[in-house]
């Protein structure tokens, strides 16, 4: 990680979360790393849509209501969207080379169409969310709102991950160990990809073989594990 990439949100209850501040880095993360934010006053500017630059700064800062009054990170608007899914409890986001390799390649979405392996599914979800490049901030927390509830509206459930192109990866999961075991499977997935794709071309499981990972009941008991704190 170079400068303060990423940023990662915990929800304490429905109304709150802690998010990490601007230009704090995760490896150095100390009790001043995060800021307590109120997840209201970030939806409403989420639905209001628009805002300038500024607007968006002071309603982020009014938003804090920790003691830690340092400047919550603007993709604090995307995670406010994400903390109010059921089921969430942790978004990590992050940008590691191997994933952004692929995302900031000319066949992002193309690569990323298919399943490779079966513990990518267990760990990463049998489909992502795919967001194509927009500008971060309002416009990509809207982006993803959007994409986000195509998705639900036709799986029945949250994504578990999002792949966001020039950018990076997003995880939604109830559990720490659940969140890490996706990013660290993200990262080896594309290496693998990339690797593949070098060496003639990507081998991709069919729907019916993938599917069949899914629901397998020896899979689902690995995932189930992986949930445990
Ligand atoms: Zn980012």
């Amino acid at each position: 990680m170079i400068l303060g990439e990423g940023n990662t949100s915990v929800g304490v209850d429905e109304q709150t979360f802690y998010v990490k501040a601007s230009g704090t880095e995760l490896r150095t993360a100390d009790e001043n790393t995060f800021v307590l934010v109120k997840r209201e006053p970030v939806m409403d500017l989420l639905d209001r849509g628009q805002a300038t630059d500024s607007e968006i700064d002071s309603v982020l800062n009014a938003a804090v209501v920790g003691e830690n009054k340092a400047k919550p990170s603007v993709e604090t608007l995307m995670h406010a969207y994400f903390q109010g899914i059921p089921g969430v409890k942790y978004v990590v986001h992050t940008h590691p080379i191997s994933v952004n390799s692929i995302l900031c390649s000319k066949n992002a979405f193309e690569l990323l169409s298919g399943r490779i392996f079966p513990d990518e599914i267990v760990c990463c979800g049998l489909e992502h969310v795919f967001v194509p490049y927009v500008d971060p901030g309002l416009t990509l927390a809207k982006e993803i709102r959007q994409r986000c509830e195509d998705y639900m509206a036709v799986h029945g459930r949250p994504p578990r991950s999002i792949l966001m192109q020039n950018h990076g990866l997003i995880v939604l999961s109830s559990s720490t160990k659940e969140a890490l075991s996706a990013c660290k499977m993200w990262v080896k997935a594309a290496t693998i990809l990339m690797n593949a794709a070098m060496l003639g071309g990507v081998n991709y499981l069919t729907p019916e073989q993938a599917a069949r990972i899914e629901h397998r009941p020896d899979e689902e008991y690995r995932r189930r594990i992986l949930a445990k704190e």
